[in-house]
């Protein structure tokens, strides 16, 4: 896949997590700022490769994502990659506007499942069980992240989420 086909795919998902449905080739084409043809070549390319699949009609919005994979089965290194990819972040625990997500998630720490709002990675108790230098030590590697926007300062932030999320984990134990 090309930067575009991942930044196509990536606002599809997210439409469809918002809205229901997804965006029209128009909308697509004006995200990407390319024209609706190049729009449509793109979702023919996501189609074809199983990215994206074709209900119904094949009518505009008609497109739905595949099965989600198994989030288990998906190594921890891999999935924080993802969430750090997409900009997921630790804000939402402290603002009201959480992240769009297709599936319903639960807490980030191990064995807790407790459902959280789209866009928090821990529920409450664990967020608020790990010490205040470090959660601000979480906003500020997001805050150089978030700028940056470079590998290292995201591993970085994510490092430190999942150094948080194993700490709670500790404490839940005790
Ligand atoms: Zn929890």
């Amino acid at each position: 896949m090309t930067p575009h086909h991942v930044v196509a795919l990536d606002y599809i998902r997210e439409r469809i997590a918002e809205i229901g449905c997804a965006p029209t080739l128009d909308e697509i084409g004006a995200r990407l700022t390319i024209s609706k043809t190049n729009a449509h070549r793109i979702v023919e390319l996501l189609i074809a490769d199983g990215k994206l699949l074709r209900r119904g009609t094949g009518r505009n919005r008609d497109l739905a994502l595949p099965d989600l994979p198994d989030l288990v089965a998906i190594p921890t290194a891999a999935l924080r990659r993802e969430l750090a990819r997409r900009g997921v972040t630790l804000e939402a625990l402290h603002r009201e506007r959480p992240i769009a997500s297709a599936y319903a998630p639960t807490c980030a720490v191990p064995r807790c499942g407790e459902p959280v709002e789209s866009g928090h990675l821990m529920c409450r108790d664990h967020w608020y069980s790990v010490d205040r230098d470090h959660r601000n030590e979480i906003f500020r590697l997001h805050g150089i992240a978030k700028r940056s926007r470079l590998t290292a300062d995201s591993n970085a932030y994510s490092d430190a989420v999942w150094r948080a999320a194993t700490q709670a984990a500790e404490r839940g134990r005790q």
